[in-house]
């Protein structure tokens, strides 16, 4: 028994529990066997114990878990009953706080149409699958803003907005604020970010009135249609969300002394830029294709070479209707975000844009055919002739050169830089009009981001503080994992321990609060496991750093130098090369084919290489050190040039001709720049966003689906709880039955554990007390109290010290 006495100041209620397991389950026939929690209670300087059975008895030889339940759920009838667990309102409450209790609790709240829940310091919130428009009215924004104490009302998205914006509001010293949003694919978290947005552009809102300005004009309504316009680009069809986020997010929303927003900066990680040329089947390319090809208007078509039911291989599934494939709304929001440069303005119309993006889907129709003498150049598929024109024309660049660019590559070799051409196969053309169109998609998303981000952004000296929101990938554990899942899953970790330590240390404070003991000394972080991705000098990302150098087998390298890590699997069952990492939710196995290819990015020629794209950070973004690299991803340079000879004015804004690239660019030997990889970036932007974070006192909330399908009112328990381990909840459960598990008021606690003090004193039942539940002196179960009494005793007898203790009134 883990005993604790301590002393609470008068008039204040305390209590603490400790795990005891007496003497445990396998106990021999007879014997009793409790594997429990023992709940103490200080109340005015005298102890009163009381004892909360978890698993119930086992006094006649090793009884069977069900009936262990069942004596549980007795127990706890008899004691009195417990509050629906629909109306437990935080999932740490839930008694005991256990993964089955915290599932059902969950289900209960889900089937009574209650979706959001805290669990400690974190909010979990349930996919409805379902519009429910009165959860997030104007009104109920300004109720939970304007009550005095918003944490007493029911969890909220707006509970986590107003208490993060009273943090920042409320200190002498104003600290910035950041809600970390995670969750898997079509969890809700776009849902709850672009939510909390809204809640801000309501309460944090400039006093002037709504009518004395232009819609356009104002910061919010700028702020707000940010999302449109990144969703229309970044976003796609998946088979786990219509309207699934291809990239993360950052977006600092930007207050002043008086707590108004007045501007926002934005940075994104990691679009997948692969889709643009490849999409999975039953998937989508990015929203905007399917937009301007549906929403063209006539002349639109024409001047587009979009005629109606031409089809596009880069353009798969456009007949399925989604609402995020109105160009209309894209373009409200482009002209909405007030940019007001001509070319800026002239490109945001989406003629200009809706050109290039045309251009990209001819380029995809693009075809070779394997060259027959190996020294020339493959040709062109009788079909892609027109093709090659079209696309050429759209993006303004001359046709000879875009077909000799995609056939033949040049190579710059010995002192004096000679170049060689030498045609290429008809893979490698394929991977180069991939590559093309990567290259032009990434610059061009960058590119609308730092238009939002001059659009949004508020003067440095008109903001002091922020609060900042993630909305970043969940945890990621497919059959196939490569570099991006590594990246993701590199960034859960990293996050995760952000969670834990800030997790810890709230638990400590409330427990230092109530004047309690207390300290977590057995508990294990992830580090172990960060040690194996970045630590130095030798780590998983270290290696395939190596690799891209070297190049024998990575996973024989991994498992040989990094053998001593706990959490390195074992990587048996695999008949590819592969590892395996145990990270906190769960192992995870990654195939190395492809992997160092990826992590070069360098060219971005290879094969499915390229997909991972960090983008820099906008100048605003204020960070506590400048550490992120100031670089680009090197790109092909026949690509680029190609791309600097177009006059279309969005690739000339795109792709410039200054000269500063230029060397950049060129590869000139010796002079070059090191080239990045994609590992050494992401941990770089990684870090940074960290220490961001570090600098703020964060927030969580947990996006759950329920089921995979997207189905309302459908609970799935398996799929929850895996993802309850993914989003690290099991970790925090844990973490909280390490502690106190159970926390039960004063008033409730004497309602349901009065009846033991008869047992305490002694002597055999007189009077009762009335039933709890009943209100009725007489008990309706006599033969359970009869059960319970020799096991109390035991209880006392097996705890040296309790007896005397509990002859205290209580
Ligand atoms: P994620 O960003 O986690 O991939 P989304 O935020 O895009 O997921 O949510 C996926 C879909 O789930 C949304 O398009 C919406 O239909 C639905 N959804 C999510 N949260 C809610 C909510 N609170 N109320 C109603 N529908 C929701
Ligand atoms: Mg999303």
């Amino acid at each position: 028994a883990s005993e604790q006495r301590f002393r609470a100041p008068p008039g204040s209620l305390r209590f603490r529990a400790g795990r005891f397991r007496a003497p445990g389950r396998g106990a021999a026939p007879g014997e009793l066997a409790v594997d429990g929690v023992l709940v103490f209670l200080s109340f005015h300087g005298c102890r009163f114990y009381g004892v909360q059975l978890a698993f119930g008895v086992n006094g006649h030889g090793p009884g069977s878990e069900a009936q262990d339940r069942e004596s549980l759920r007795d127990l706890q009838e008899f004691l009195g009953g417990e509050a629906p667990l629909h109306q437990l309102d935080d999932l740490t409450k839930v008694n005991p706080v256990t993964l089955e209790t915290v599932l059902r609790c969950l289900q209960a709240r889900y089937g009574a149409d209650i979706f959001y829940t805290n669990a400690g310091c974190t909010l979990v919130a349930l996919n409805p699958f379902k519009p429910v428009p009165q959860l997030y009215s104007t009104e109920l924004m300004r109720e939970y803003h304007t009550a005095p104490q918003p944490q007493k009302l029911k969890p909220h998205v707006f509970t986590v907005g107003e208490q993060t914006y009273r943090n920042v509001r409320s200190l002498i010293e104003p600290v910035n604020q950041s809600i970390v949003v995670s969750g898997e694919s079509g969890a809700g978290k776009t849902w709850t970010s672009r939510c909390l947005m809204k809640f801000y552009a309501i309460v944090a809102a400039s006093p002037t009135s709504w009518e004395s300005h232009k819609i356009a004009e104002r910061i919010e309504q700028r702020i707000l249609n940010s999302n449109p316009v990144m969703e229309a680009f970044g976003n796609a069809c998946t088979l786990r969300n219509n309207n699934s986020s291809r990239f993360g997010k950052f977006i600092q929303l930007q207050l002043n002394r008086a707590q108004q927003m007045t501007g926002a900066a934005v940075q994104t990680y990691l679009l997948e830029k692969t889709r643009v040329a490849c999409q999975a089947s039953n998937e989508r390319n990015f929203h905007i294709f399917y937009q301007i090809c549906k929403g063209a208007s006539v002349d639109e078509r024409l001047q587009w070479h979009l005629p109606e039911g031409a089809t596009f291989s880069w353009l798969p599934n456009p007949e399925k209707t989604l609402e995020e494939d109105c160009f209309d709304v894209t373009r409200e929001a482009m002209l909405h975000l007030g940019i007001d440069t001509p070319t800026q303005n002239n490109i945001f119309k989406g003629l200009v844009l809706a050109q290039a993006l045309a251009g990209l889907l001819h380029l995809g129709n693009i075809c070779f055919a394997d060259s027959e003498d190996e020294g020339q150049p493959c040709q062109l598929k009788d079909e892609a002739t027109c093709s090659i024109q079209t696309s050429a024309l759209l993006l303004q660049i001359p046709e000879d050169t875009l077909l000799e660019t995609l056939r033949i590559r040049t190579i710059r070799a010995g002192r004096q830089q000679q170049v060689f051409r030498k045609p290429c196969s008809r893979a490698e053309c394929d991977t180069r009009r991939d590559c093309l169109a990567k290259l032009v998609y990434a610059r061009l998303f960058d590119w609308l981001v730092s238009v939002i981000n001059s659009s949004i952004c508020a003067d440095p000296d008109s903001w002091t503080t922020f609060i900042g929101l993630l909305d970043v990938y969940g945890f990621e554990s497919f059959p196939d994992n490569s570099l991006e899942q590594l990246c993701i899953n590199y960034a859960n970790e990293k996050l995760q321990q952000h969670f834990v330590a800030h997790y810890l240390r709230a638990q400590q404070e409330e427990y230092a609060a109530e004047g309690l003991e207390w300290s977590f000394v057995n508990y294990q972080d992830n580090q172990t496991c960060l040690d194996l991705i970045e630590g130095s000098p030798i780590s998983i990302c270290s290696l395939i750093n190596e690799e891209c150098r070297l190049n024998p087998q990575l996973q024989t390298r991994i498992e040989s130098a990094l053998a001593g890590s706990p959490c390195l699997g074992h990587n048996r069952l695999s008949p590819e090369p592969s590892f395996v990492v145990v990270h906190y939710a769960g192992p995870v196995r990654y195939h190395t084919a492809g992997l160092v290819e990826k992590n070069k990015a360098s060219t971005g020629l290879q094969p499915g290489g390229l997909m991972l794209h960090t983008q820099e950070l906008p100048s605003c973004i204020r960070s506590p050190s400048d550490i992120f690299p100031e670089s680009r991803d090197p790109v092909p340079p026949e690509l680029t040039r190609l791309l600097q000879q177009s006059q279309d004015p969005l690739l000339m804004v795109l792709f410039p001709t200054n000269p500063e690239e230029k060397t950049q660019e060129e590869p000139a030997g010796q002079s070059r720049a090191p080239v990045l990889t994609v590992v050494s970036k992401f941990k770089a932007s990684l870090e940074q966003l960290l220490q961001v974070l570090h600098s703020t006192t964060p927030h969580y909330i947990r996006c759950i689906k329920p089921n995979s399908q997207g189905q309302a009112q459908t609970f799935l328990q398996e799929e929850v709880l895996s993802q309850l381990e993914a989003c690290g909840l099991v970790e925090t459960i844990h973490i909280s039955a390490a502690g106190f598990p159970i926390r039960v008021s004063h008033q409730n606690f004497v309602e349901r554990y009065k009846l033991l003090r008869r047992f305490h004193s002694r002597t055999s039942p007189g009077t009762h007390d009335p039933h709890p539940a009943t209100g009725r002196s007489e008990w309706p179960v006599h033969t359970k109290e009869a059960m319970l009494q020799p096991l109390v005793q035991d209880i006392l007898h097996t705890l040296p010290g309790l007896t005397q203790a509990a002859a205290t009134p209580g």
